[in-house]
């Protein structure tokens, strides 16, 4: 069994993972904005939806590697809630503790992500 997280460990990653994700929005804002392919105040209102859930158009304009980031990101709060963070989706075990200070979002252990990465490579 997968060791317990006390309760500062949680809020520590909680608020990790918070971070990354408000980043994330953040600096699709920016790109909105700046690219002037939209009123600012659209892109201000893309934001504010994007917080509590996400329209279409918002993860249209995110990259594929932000969008999956960002899902990654969702999946591991809900994880958090129900104490499931830090073990791995595939084969139940603990993902290190280094691994998840580096990418707190991750949902595999290092096993299991070389695993599907050599898979993805012979594809
Ligand atoms: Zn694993």
């Amino acid at each position: 069994m997968p060791r317990k997280m006390n309760k500062k460990e949680k809020e520590d990653f909680r608020k990790q993972l918070a971070a990354k994700k408000e980043s994330i929005i953040r600096k699709l804002s920016q790109t909105i904005t700046e690219s002037k392919e939209m009123e600012s105040n659209v892109a201000q209102d893309l934001v504010d939806k994007a917080e509590t859930s996400y329209t279409k158009e918002f993860l249209l304009s995110l990259s594929d590697g932000e969008r999956e980031q960002l899902l990654l990101i969702d999946e591991a709060l809900k994880r958090l809630e129900h104490s499931e963070f830090g073990v791995c989706q595939l084969c139940q075990k603990e993902i290190g503790g280094k691994r998840l200070e580096a990418i707190p979002w991750t949902p595999y252990c290092i096993d299991c992500q070389e695993k599907a990465e050599e898979e993805l490579k012979a594809q």
